[in-house]
Order: structure tokens, then sequence, then C-alpha cells
């Protein structure tokens, strides 16, 4: 669309809106208000994270008059989040399969696979550990300013409720067990998230020891990845109309300085968090393990890192990762083919981090406290979920539900963390892939060439 175009859906949009408004037609006014929002989205030429900007920012204007009726816009963020949610089963299914299939060859399957799944597991569960005990150290939500609004109050716990026992660790696991061995058609089809994450293990290694016969149903799954990766593309165009509606819902029912409040300390953990383990954990494994001190890893890193950070995606980084650490750090081609692809999608620290941080602050601001296993389960199911996040920008924020859901919290709270999912994707990203090239490196020098 031209820009003259633009300017008249603009100004047709506005018109029509305030009119409506003006006539005591609140619930038309906003549908003519999310029509004119949707079709610029959908034409502009705006980068998609400046429109989320622009949504966010309308969305705030549009929640500090609650009198115009904006409520009625409710529906547009549920509507999102049940696009987003459409996308869980599939989206997990294909990036498991698709990225242990990739692997290549058994040889490389049995030597250096387990080796780098090791190390992606281990260096996930410090990165959800560190978010963990900072998360519990500063206790960002818990100063009760949110939980009082009649958003929250909904669903807010007494204060010191502790999840109920069914979701603690013990039974989870012990229920766990039966639940995964289930017949996955069974799980797809009703969208239980952690036997179809195992199906997708079992599938990508089975397609990777089958070898050639297996051929055809590898090309269908990489086919699968690439055309959900569309779909999830399609999905997130709408973001901005999304954040847009829950923002709105959110400011007009909560106010805006407790929400500021709140998401900054909630920020500053996940960033402090993610900080600490891009420049200390990780180094710290690459010189214990790797011989490679911090200021040849980063001056070896540099520019990948800074593609992540602006691209938040960590399989479009890939090229860039591959040759930092092949050309930078010596990581031999054997290697990097294999483990970075793999880390692409299967190995995200700063996701995992951001997914255990969220959801123990949605619990805080809902006024639930987590028991010791309860958080547990979230450290488990966290790790679980940043597995299972393709690379793609946001891809975190749709895991994030099952995240949330898995102890018992609504998936409308996503609506507080959306507005700042971006800045704080550009972060995590950043320490995905410094996670997958800090594997690359140690399983390069640890396993004897050929
Ligand atoms: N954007 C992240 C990545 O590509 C995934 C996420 O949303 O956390 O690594």
């Amino acid at each position: 669309m031209n820009e003259r175009r633009t300017l008249v859906v603009t100004v047709a949009g506005v018109v029509l809106f305030a009119t409506l408004l003006a006539l005591g037609q609140k619930g038309l006014a906003w549908a003519s208000a999310i029509a004119a929002l949707t079709l610029l989205c959908l034409t502009t030429p705006l980068s998609l994270s400046l429109q989320i900007g622009l949504g966010a920012l309308l969305g705030v204007i549009a929640g500090l008059f609650p009198e115009s009726g904006v409520e009625e816009i409710r529906i547009v963020g549920r509507i999102f989040i049940a696009m987003l949610k459409m996308l869980i089963v599939p989206m997990i299914l294909f990036s498991i399969t698709a990225g242990i299939a990739e692997m290549g060859s058994v040889t490389q399957l049995g030597r250096v696979g387990s080796r780098t799944l090791g190390l992606y597991f281990l260096t996930m569960a410090v990165a959800v550990a560190t978010g963990l005990l900072i998360v519990n150290l500063v206790e960002p939500g818990t100063d009760g300013t949110l939980r009082s609004t009649e958003f929250f109050a909904t669903h807010a716990g007494t204060g010191s409720t502790s999840l109920p026992d069914e979701l603690a660790l013990g039974p989870f696991l012990s229920r766990t067990i039966f639940q995964v061995l289930n017949n996955p058609f069974a799980s797809i089809a009703e969208g239980r998230i952690l036997p179809v994450v195992f199906f997708a293990i079992l599938l990508g290694i089975g397609l990777v020891q089958v070898g050639d016969a297996a051929r055809p149903l590898v090309d269908l799954v990489r086919a699968g990845y690439a055309v959900v990766m569309r779909i999830i593309g399609w999905v997130l165009k709408f973001t901005p109309i999304g954040i847009f509606a829950l923002l709105a819902h959110l400011v007009a029912s909560v106010g805006l300085e407790p929400l500021i409040d709140n998401l900054l300390s909630f920020a500053l953990v996940v960033i402090g968090g993610t900080l600490f383990h891009a420049t200390v954990t990780l180094p710290a494994f690459a010189y214990f393990l790797a011989s490679v001190g911090p200021g040849e890893l980063f001056r070896g890193l540099r520019e990948a890192l800074l593609v992540a950070l602006s691209t938040s995606s960590s399989v479009a980084t890939l090229p860039v990762t591959t040759r930092c650490v092949e050309e930078n750090l010596g990581v031999r081609r054997s290697v990097s083919s294999f483990v970075l692809p793999l880390g692409a999608t299967v190995n995200m620290d700063g996701t995992a981090l951001y997914e255990a941080v969220a959801a123990i602050f949605i619990a805080h601001v809902y006024g639930i406290e987590l028991s010791l296993s309860a958080q547990a389960v979230v450290f488990f199911v966290a790790m679980l979920m940043a597995t299972g996040a393709p690379g793609i920008p946001s891809a975190g924020m749709v895991t994030m539900i099952v995240v949330l859901e898995s102890v018992g919290l609504p998936a409308e709270a996503i609506g507080l963390l959306i507005p700042i999912d971006r800045l704080l994707d550009t972060i995590r990203t950043m320490a995905n892939v410094e996670g997958d090239a800090v594997v690359a490196l140690i399983v390069s020098r640890q396993t004897p060439e050929g």
C-alpha cells in the first residue's frame, strides 16, 4: 500500500472511530478501530518491531480512557492468545524432530550427539537455576499493587497459597512418566505437550538411525517445519494488534503506574540474570572445558552476538555463528555443522531463564506462593519449553503459555509480559547463540578428530 492509501485508511479509521464513539456506539467504534489497525498492519512497510512498539503505545493510550468502552476489545487479545496456542503442538513437534533429524549420521549422533545434548541441558539447567535464584531474591511482582486490581483479582491466590498437591514435584514426576508414554497421536490431538516433546525426540533419533530408508519422512518433517515457521510468521504479523488489545485492557483495569513499577523490576531481573549467564557462566564453561579465555571468546563471537541482538533469531544468526566459531575459534566443521543447527532449535539458555523467571513473576503478581517443588516443576518445564521453541523472534512467548499453565497460572497473564517481550527477546537470543557457540567449542576441543 502506498503512503497515500495508508494515510486515507488512518484518517478514515480515526473519523469513523470518533463518530461512532460520539454516537455512543462504543462496541462498533472499537470494532472499526481494530479493523483499520489490522488493515494497516497487514499492508504497512514499517518493520514488525516498530509496529509492535506502536501497537503497545496505542494500547497504553487507549487503556488510559476506560470510559471509552475499551474493555470491549478484550476479545481481540484473547483471540491472539488462542492463535499462539494453536501453534504450540505443531511448532514443538517439527522443531525438535527436524533439529535432531538434521544430525546427519548415526556416528555423529552417538559420539558427538550425547556430549552435545548433555552440555545443552547442563548449560540450560544452570541458566534456569540462576534465574530462579535471582527472582527469589529480588521478588518482583510481590508488592501486591497489581493483585488488588480487577484484572488479576479474578485468579488471585490468598497470599500464602501454595500450589495444590497434585502440582508438587513427586506426583508431578510420576504422573509425567505415564503421561509421556501415551499414544503420541492422542497427545498431539489433545495438545498435551510433554508426550509430544518426548515423541519428537524419539522420532528424530529414529529418523537418524534408519538413515536412507527414512529420507522421505525426513523431507516431510523438514517441509513441515518450514510450513509451520511460515504460519508462525503470519500469526506474528498480528502481534501489534494483539499487544494493542491486551495492553489496552490491562492498563484500563490495572492503571499505568503499578504496571510500570512491576514490569521494570521483572525486566531488570531477566536482564541481570541473562547477562550474568552470558558474561560469567558461559565464559567459565569455555575457560574450564575448552581453555578459551573470555577475551578470546567475546572477540571471536562479537559479530554473531550483535546479529543475534538485532535479529532476535538464533536461526537467522546461524550462518554468522558458524563462521565465527569456525574462523575465529577454530571449531572443526564436522562439529559445528552438527552442533550449531541443533543448538539453534533446541538449546536456549536465555529463553529457559526467561520462562522460569516470568512464571515466578506472574505467580507473585497473582499472590501465589510457589513452593520449592512447584518451582522445580517450573525449572523442568521451562527447560523443556525452551527446547521446544524454535529459534525465531518471540518463539519463547508462545511456549511461555505452557510454562504458566503447568503451574496453574492463566495463559492470559502473558498479556503482562508481551509488552516487553520483544525487548527481552534481543538479550535472551544473544545468550542462546552464545550458549550454542560455547557448546560447539567444548565439543570440538574434547572430541578427537576423525
Ligand atoms: N528469539 C529466540 C531465539 O531465536 C527464541 C525466543 O523467543 O526465546 O533464540
